[in-house]
């Protein structure tokens, strides 16, 4: 639409947690319902390459892109937002930038000179911004710094901005995202936090061009000309970014901010264009409106911390508005599984997922909410490891294998029911070496998964070591478990069915990272489906 790429950088003060990945998806999101191509890029100031070998208490879920790159979970957000996919270029870290400039020192390419954070760290971050807007040719890119205003570790990306900034004018603006607090004893909400961070930046010859004021209340006209005149910004770039009820509400309220024609307004870009949202407040009304109710399970060893599975829960989200009914998730942790609490556990459930993981912690449980969801016939959905153990639980229960099991737990196992793919034995290396990314599956016809995808080949997403022990595969089809999605080159095993279950599916690959608002999942979507059937089946029992 615009011959030049404009760049949006998105930046937090304050504090951390203000929801910088979620204001930047809004503002994607609005910029794309007006016709721009957009793209977001997380850069994220840690040391680490990729968030790939990083703990799930550290650092929530780690989100996988189409091309294989373990990234911030952010990136899920802005997937789910834009309906477009990210790629390996849209998550950088100062790991990563480093690791690309001491390689190319190594290579001899700065002929000589002294390597250091400027000029050349800075370059390195300015490219890898820009090679966005230059090789995909976006209209607008948009860059969240990650961690907050005053980070040591954020300082070459601030400095990158500054220079970005001078060299290019107009195509370049900055938000500012803040904090407001309302003090209860003073009864008011409060400016100084923001006139403070606006300070720090500019300490760093950074001026913002909007502040996205994160708040509890209005933020009335006269807060909103004290923030301007302190902080050096127009009036109507003070936006007010109250509390949502649900992170889909953001992009509408920052319309109603006008946040989309004052970016418009400073990119110097049209700002007559339609605004066309009409599909996502369908979704959001229908999210606000369901007529159904459907009680999920998930089953997970990190059920504390509700990022670990992000996308997990937002596809249920996604599928539940599809079904027009709301999903209440109950979070249940592996570890506290066991035969005595099992039906407590699961008497109010509809539906069981059990979540992906590693490693032996809570497989156990997992395990048994297998086997409880298959002889109870409550819809399973099993994803990579969930599959795994459905694979585990099937052997043990139903073909009698009582020592099968899968070699990441057991490595002399009898039976090695789930095994090390043939291509990770020589891998000693953990950063990147996964199995990652998307790979073709054909889906055998008139199954639960070809008849909720109405597809014969998808591609999905996978982060995986192991994988289904194909030596196995006859006993198992011919006792009950089928395979019903397998990858046409490698004959690797995707997904696992049992007959005669009303829906019990178990996938190696990762459907969660593909669902979006625009597009639920059709095996989400099924899923609770089934689950909203069940639900109907038992109560008029
Ligand atoms: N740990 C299992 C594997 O590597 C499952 C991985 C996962 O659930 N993402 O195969």
């Amino acid at each position: 639409m615009s011959n030049k790429t404009k760049y949006i950088f998105v930046t937090g003060g304050v504090t951390s947690s203000l929801g910088k990945g979620i204001i930047s998806a809004s503002i994607a999101k609005l910029l794309q319902a007006r016709g721009y191509t957009v793209t977001i890029q997380k850069l994220d100031p840690y040391i680490n390459i990729d968030p790939g070998t990083l703990n799930p208490y550290e650092h929530g879920e780690c989100f996988v892109t189409d091309d294989g790159a373990e990234t911030d979970l952010d990136l899920g957000h802005y997937e789910r937002f834009l309906n477009v996919p990210t790629s390996q270029a849209n998550n950088i870290t100062t790991g990563k930038i480093y690791q690309s400039v001491i390689e190319k020192e190594r290579r001899g390419e700065f002929l000589g000179k002294t390597v250091q954070v400027i000029p050349h760290i800075t370059n390195e971050i300015k490219e890898c911004i820009q090679i966005l807007g230059k090789e995909r040719s976006y209209d607008i890119v948009i860059t969240e710094i990650g961690g907050t205003v005053g980070d040591i570790e954020s300082l070459p990306y601030i400095e990158a901005v500054r220079q970005m900034k001078w060299e290019l004018n107009n195509d370049c603006i900055v938000v500012h995202l803040t904090l407001v607090p309302y003090l209860a004893a003073a009864g008011e909400l409060k400016t100084k936090p923001t006139q403070h961070s606006v300070k720090h930046l500019l300490e760093m010859g950074v001026q913002p061009d909007i502040l996205c004021c994160r708040t509890e209340y209005k933020l009335e006209t006269k807060l909103r000309e004290k923030i301007a005149k302190f902080c050096n910004v127009s009036i109507d770039a003070v936006i007010e970014s109250k509390d949502a009820d649900s992170i889909y509400d953001v992009p509408i309220l920052m319309k109603n901010e006008n946040l989309d024609s004052v970016i418009l307004g400073k990119l110097n870009l049209k700002k007559d264009s339609n605004i066309d949202l009409k599909s996502w407040e369908i979704f959001l009304n229908d999210l606000k409106k369901p007529n159904h109710k459907v009680n999920i399970g998930i089953v997970g060893k990190y059920v504390e911390l509700k990022d670990a599975y992000k996308s997990i829960s937002e596809s249920l989200i996604h599928s539940g508005v599809a079904n027009k009914a709301q999903v209440n998730i109950k979070w249940i942790h592996s570890e506290k599984i066991n035969q005595d609490n099992i039906n407590e556990i699961f008497n109010d459930i509809h539906g069981i997922l059990v979540a992906p993981g590693f490693g032996s912690r809570g497989v156990n449980g997992k395990i048994n909410a297998v086997h409880y969801a298959r002889e109870n016939k409550i819809p399973f959905f099993g994803i990579c490891l969930g599959m795994q153990c459905a694979v585990i639980e099937f052997a043990r229960n139903v073909l009698n294998l009582k020592n099968a099991n899968t070699t990441e737990i057991s490595k002399n196992c009898d039976d090695p029911v789930i095994d090390l793919m043939e291509e990770q034995k020589e891998i000693s290396k953990m950063g990147g070496t996964m199995r990652l990314g998307s790979y073709n599956c054909k889906l055998n016809s008139n199954l639960i998964a070809s008849n909720a995808y109405k597809a014969n080949l998808i591609q999905e997403r996978h982060r995986h070591r192991y994988e289904f022990n194909n030596h196995y595969l006859e006993l198992f089809e011919s006792s009950g478990m089928i395979a019903s999605g397998k990858n046409p080159e490698t004959g690797l095993i995707e997904i696992v069915e049992i007959k005669n279950h009303p829906w019990f599916v178990g996938t190696q690959f990762h459907p969660e990272y593909k669902s979006t608002v625009a597009e639920p999942h059709p095996l989400f979507k099924s899923f609770i489906n089934a689950s909203l059937i069940n639900k109907k089946v038992n109560s008029s029992k």
